[in-house]
């Protein structure tokens, strides 16, 4: 594999690679790229490989010696990119979609290479304020008002965590931050309450918080799956009574099985009476809020403490992209602000540093690629992409709705059906027997849930490069596994 003549002299000597071959290396890298997203429709979105393949090509220890970037690119070629599940591909209809468009992807290379560290204004001026920028442009886009600040963080399991422990800091007299909660007197068990459809990195930040998992009540959903506001209202009554000192609510908007929305009025109403924070979930359905018709649906999340909206999700952003909006960026600060001698800088005061408002110091420059992305697409072109998957979604939604021997297991608002196929005697089976024999095909990616503990088939869409072309090969297959 390693041929010395294939090296550079930048590689046998110290120092990096030049900027003169960085340039002609990138110019490979860019023509790989734009191969990628050529050849993307020519992949199985599922690659058919066994556990342990990949390990199986590659050395165990690393190269004591240089190698040539022909023979690091050659092997990236073969071993990584056709082994991969292509998140990038029309037919990853799995999961909630995470795709990067072409402009978010040039975003995320152009910050890999300035590698700036957006932990106090002193040392990224210009990411700094390029964030607080794009953070309210974003809030715009969601037709939020100007009360919500905000910033990026890498996932919305980490936006909840952060809003918990800011909820937890605003409990009057816990001081949690100074004190802890362990082995003190006097001081009641907190308790938040999420419906019975919300996700599982509510409760991790359960865990992390120190709120433990008993502290977290499931609140019971309804029939289609929202969380029932009279229900969380009795709990919280129930529980002052029992000792316990609710402190905060996440309403999910788009839950993760069925993309149901919490009546978020009635739950702010609840929340407002008894002093509750209020933290939102759109992690997925957030976006739906950029096409004005759509806006609705969302109604009442403009009354919450903190609200996460991942454009990684359902916005095209290359992984990861999570915005955390809040209503007192001061709580979140007075909850996480730790500042040594050595990250002290003369502009504090003046000037956002970012990583006083959450746990990490170092954090990744994501504005940038939201930035070109939002230029590049225009907020309205961003609006008729998700209008599109929602016409797509509508047309699936018929098909299923249409067809005897199919149904329908939840409403469809956005971009997501969960449905099953109604012949035969133990549906789950059946339907998991389905799912396996459609995914076994490689050509199309589904995931299932269960909705009342019933197993359902999940078909998410949600990226730019699908066609109706796509939903009804996604159909055909789906038919033709269920026909045998
Ligand atoms: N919240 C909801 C409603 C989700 O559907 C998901 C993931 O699908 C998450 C949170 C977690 O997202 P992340 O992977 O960004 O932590």
């Amino acid at each position: 594999m390693r041929d010395p003549k294939k090296l550079t002299s930048d590689q046998l000597a110290l120092g990096d690679m030049s900027p003169g071959d960085f340039r002609d290396a990138a110019h490979r890298v860019a023509d790989l790229a734009a191969d990628y997203l050529e050849r993307l429709p020519a992949y199985d979105v599922l690659p058919k490989i066994a556990p342990g393949a990949t390990r199986a090509k590659l050395p165990g220890a690393p190269p004591a010696a240089p190698e040539p970037l022909d023979a690091i690119l050659a092997d990236y070629r073969s071993i990584v990119e056709p082994y991969i599940t292509h998140w990038q591909h029309p037919m990853f209809m799995a999961y909630f979609p995470s795709v990067a468009s072409g402009p978010g992807i040039l975003g995320e290379w152009l910050s890999a290479t300035l590698n700036s560290n957006v932990m106090l204004w002193r040392n990224a001026p210009s990411s700094t304020e390029l964030e607080e920028v794009v953070v309210s442009w974003l809030r715009q886009m969601l037709g939020l008002p100007q009360t919500f600040d905000g910033m990026f963080t890498d996932t919305a399991s980490i936006s909840s965590l952060l809003s918990i422990v800011a909820a937890r800091h605003a409990v009057p007299g816990l001081a949690a931050r100074d004190e802890g909660l362990s082995g003190r007197d006097g001081v009641g068990r907190l308790r938040m309450y999420a419906s019975t459809e919300a996700h599982s990195s509510i409760e991790k930040a359960a865990i992390v918080a120190g709120i433990g998992r008993s502290g977290l009540r499931r609140i019971p959903a309804d029939g289609e799956y929202r969380m029932i506001a009279s229900a969380l209202q009795e709990a919280i009554v129930e529980d002052r009574a029992a000792g316990w000192t609710p402190f905060c609510v996440v309403a999910t908007l788009g839950t993760t099985s069925s993309t149901s929305v919490d009546p978020c009025e009635a739950i702010a109403a609840v929340c407002r009476r008894e002093r509750l924070w209020l933290h939102v979930d759109a992690a997925y359905a957030g976006a739906a809020a950029i096409v004005p018709e759509m806006r609705p649906l969302l109604a009442g999340w403009e009354h919450a403490d903190s609200i996460v909206v991942n454009p990684h999700k359902w916005m095209f952003t290359p992984f990861d992209a999570s915005l955390l909006l809040f209503r007192t960026p001061e709580t979140f600060r007075d909850a996480f602000s730790i500042v040594p001698e050595y990250l002290r800088t003369p502009e504090a005061g003046g000037v956002h540093n970012f990583n006083e408002y959450g746990i990490q110091l170092g954090r990744r420059f994501r504005a940038l690629k939201m930035w070109m992305q939002i230029r590049w697409f225009g907020v309205e072109g961003v609006a008729a992409r998700l209008r599109d998957h929602v016409r797509l979604a509508q047309l699936f939604r018929n098909w299923v709705d249409a067809d005897p021997d199919w149904e329908l297991l939840a409403p469809v608002p956005f971009s997501t059906i969960c449905f099953r196929y109604k012949n035969g005697v133990d549906l789950d089976a059946v339907n998991a027997a389905i799912l396996e024999r459609v995914n076994a095909g490689g050509q199309v990616f589904l995931s299932h849930t269960k909705l009342s503990g019933t197993y359902a088939l999940r078909v998410a869409l949600g990226n730019p490069r699908q066609t109706d072309e796509h939903v009804a090969r996604c159909w055909a297959f789906l038919k033709a596994a269920a026909a045998k």
